[in-house]
């Protein structure tokens, strides 16, 4: 893995000794290496990360993981909204509309070595490797529905979702029943906001309560088009009971 360590960016400040706990998967959505690192960098656009990862695999520390980079914004996880406070953020040169709408091997393959790296470093849990558009999903796309989760939990660097035996899903339905949880979507919400979700304004808000569901969608079903609540109902009860088992 090809690292540099030249290029410098002015958008930071202090963490305020916040302990890092989560790790923000970005795209710049510009159009290549040379437009990211100048965007990230420059001090007019008050953005940065601590890394940029380019289409051929080499890795750019752009701000030390000991300061606060200015790469989530208006975000939310676990009841926290000071998410630069306390993740790394990583950005990875990638468009959808672009030459550069691949997620490269080299790319890849870096950005696991990487993350298992700072995994390693600050004791993160396999739950905290989040996509922006898990801490504002009501705003952010990126990494979206071409990124290869399934290459990060296949490394056992994320979480895997073990099949479900039957008796545990009755018995987490029972205990739904048991706290009058009336609908799916009741449901629904609840879990996601127990996988750390916001989920503040989604029961009075269809709007908001579509994009949640979406950025889920993306995450998890690499989908964006309509999925039944049935397949998101489901797949949240397999991702809850295998939350609630390797929670750290
Ligand atoms: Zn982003």
């Amino acid at each position: 893995m090809k690292y540099i360590n030249k290029y410098k960016s002015p958008n930071y400040n202090s963490r305020n000794s916040s302990k890092i706990k989560l790790i923000i998967i970005h795209y710049t959505a510009l159009k290549n290496t040379t437009d990211g690192i100048s965007y990230l960098c420059n001090k007019v656009n008050k953005v940065s990360s601590h890394y940029f990862i380019s289409q051929d695999g080499t890795v750019y520390s752009l701000v030390d993981d000991k300061f606060r980079a200015w790469h989530a914004g208006q975000s939310y996880w676990e009841g926290r909204t000071d998410i630069n406070s306390i993740s790394i953020g990583i950005e990875l040169d990638y468009s959808p509309y672009g030459k550069n709408n691949k997620y490269s091997k080299k790319m890849i393959s870096s950005l696991k070595k990487l993350l298992i790296k700072i995994q390693k470093k600050y004791e993160i849990s396999k739950n905290h490797i989040l996509a922006h558009s898990d801490v504002a999903p009501f705003r952010k796309k990126d990494p979206g529905k071409h990124f290869p989760w399934k290459l990060l939990y296949s490394s056992n660097i994320i979480l895997k979702f073990d099949k479900i035996r039957k008796t545990d899903k009755h018995i987490i339905e029972k205990w739904f029943d048991y706290y009058n949880f009336n609908s799916k979507k009741k449901i629904i919400i609840f879990i996601l906001s127990i996988i750390g979700y916001d989920t503040r304004h989604v029961h009075e808000n269809p709007l908001l309560y579509n994009k949640l569901i979406n950025a889920y969608k993306i995450r998890y079903l690499n989908k964006e088009d309509k999925k039944s609540n049935k397949l998101i109902y489901n797949t949240l009860i397999v991702h809850l009971i295998n939350f609630l088992l390797t929670k750290n």
